[in-house]
């Protein structure tokens, strides 16, 4: 008998119960990956994940051959490739992981579809790719999602988790099934200089440091900008490398409040992904509110692309979308506060910040970013959704020596103290040397303008 697994945001070996359940149910099992056109259609392959994925997939092979198998590579639209591969080797069961996006949903169901046709079952896994299967918290009075995270957590904390799953000990894999060539990470061009090296392997090497040197300081430390003292696991999270329930189970296991602060953040994780299961247009469309007044005008064309190239003249504001540039990532503080910048202070639609974030983060997630893109513009589950996050009060407390924005701005190096983060108040002279532009915006016009169109002056 023969099973296939398609692996999608799930790349690892450990705790992955599609792959348990296929062994279990078959003697030979085909790991799939198709490098999906669908995918490279809707514009999702960019450079800095593909180079990411890439590394996954390596990683994958590599801890697949260590047990007698391998993983089997395909390209082209993925309903097509599973099923020929399924054919192929004489497979009885499909096994895959359930997503929460519109284009997961349409992909199950014409996998299901196509597969029953030839007599194949489509068997798919809850729990895999979150901690907590959307749906498996449900407010108790009445509809099928939480819009509030407190009240969520609260539910989501008195859940039983399953126990992680150890990786498989042995996979054959059907010698009739033949593979493409593993694609590599330096096949990939246009990728950012400091993009991370991905896979299970070294995603679990970075969580077995970061659990004992990081995690116990982490309440206190998460929001210090220059400490960078967050776990960066993000992308691993993203490809499913790691598992966020083997993570709250490891974390729980060490405790503190370090621990219960990181499996906090684990929870937003699960909460957007049953907000965008719930409901999947929300991905591009507001969640709560709607708003069409968002500035369309030349100038605001030229103030986005101040904010992408990280020249606004806020310092903070630059340094972070600097560093999504070299290094396809920024820490979390600084995601609100760019976000808020465009979204509020330049009154921009989220939408266009939100497609920039994905076309650079290595974490780009349609779950995580548009659903956070939403809470910072205030359309989306922020409870409070008029707040402004002031970009000078914000360098003040979470980089008070400017040692982030000295960072990534090397024009502002020499500039010393506090000083850094209002470059426009130093003596006339000093400001001439430095090659750095004035601020694209008032602060206070912004947050006029923000209110006026939010009918709250
Ligand atoms: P840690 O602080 O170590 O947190 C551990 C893990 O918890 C993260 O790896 C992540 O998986 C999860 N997590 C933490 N915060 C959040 C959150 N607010 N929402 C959902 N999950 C969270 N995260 C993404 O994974 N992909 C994105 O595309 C993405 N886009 C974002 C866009 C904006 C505008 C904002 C404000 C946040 C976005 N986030 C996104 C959430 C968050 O910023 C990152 O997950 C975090 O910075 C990753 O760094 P870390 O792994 O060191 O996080």
């Amino acid at each position: 008998t023969a099973a296939v697994v398609l692996f999608t945001a799930d790349l690892r070996l450990h705790d992955h119960p599609p792959l348990r359940a296929a062994l279990d149910a078959a003697d030979e099992v085909v790991p799939l990956f198709v490098r999906d056109s669908g995918v490279h259609a809707a514009g999702f392959d960019a450079p800095n994940r593909s180079a990411f994925l890439f590394d996954c997939l390596a990683s994958l092979d590599a801890g697949l051959r260590k047990r007698g198998g391998r993983l089997v590579v395909r390209s082209g639209p993925v309903v097509r490739e599973v099923v020929a591969v399924a054919r192929q080797c004489g497979a009885s069961e499909v096994h895959l992981s359930a997503g929460v996006s519109r284009y997961a949903h349409h992909r199950e169901e014409r996998l299901r579809e196509e597969l029953e046709h030839h007599g194949v079952e489509l068997r798919v896994h809850d729990a895999v790719v979150t901690a907590v299967a959307p749906g498996a918290v449900a407010p108790s009075g009445g509809g099928h999602h939480f819009a509030v995270f407190t009240p969520y957590f609260r539910r989501w904390s008195d859940l039983r988790l399953r126990e992680p799953l150890g990786p498989p000990r042995k996979v054959r894999v059907p010698e009739a099934v033949e593979s493409e060539p593993l694609p590599a990470r330096s096949e990939v061009e246009g990728v950012s200089s400091d993009v991370p090296r991905g896979g299970e392997e070294a995603g679990r090497r970075l969580f077995g440091r970061w659990r004992r040197d990081g995690l116990d300081a982490y309440e206190e430390r998460h929001d210090d900008l220059a400490g960078d003292a967050t776990s960066r696991l993000s992308p691993y999270l993203h490809f499913g490398a790691l598992s966020s329930g083997e993570l709250v189970h490891l974390a729980r296991e060490r405790g503190g409040p370090g621990a219960e602060a990181f499996v906090r953040q684990l929870a937003w994780r699960d909460f957007h992904h049953q907000v965008l299961a719930a409901r999947p247009e929300s991905a591009e469309k507001d969640y709560r509110t709607r708003h069409d007044s968002w500035r369309r005008s030349k100038e605001a064309e030229e103030d986005v692309a101040a904010w992408k190239e990280g020249r606004t003249g806020y310092p903070i504001v630059d340094a972070a979308m600097r560093q999504l540039r070299a290094e396809g990532w920024m820490h979390n503080r600084a995601r609100l506060l760019v976000a808020s910048f465009l979204a509020k202070t330049l009154y921009v639609d989220w939408r266009v910040g939100a497609r920039h974030f994905l076309d650079l983060l290595v974490d780009g997630d349609l779950v995580n970013n548009q659903m956070n893109w939403q809470w910072v513009a205030g359309t989306g589950t922020d409870t409070r959704p008029h707040r402004v996050l002031n970009p000078l009060v914000q360098a003040r407390r979470f980089d008070p020596e400017g040692a982030y924005v000295r960072r990534y701005v090397p024009e502002l190096r020499e500039v010393a103290g506090r000083k850094v983060h209002e470059p426009w108040r130093l003596p006339a002279e000093r400001r001439a040397e430095l090659d750095y532009p004035e601020p694209i915006v008032d602060l206070d016009e912004g947050l006029r303008r923000f209110k006026q169109a939010r009918g709250r002056e």
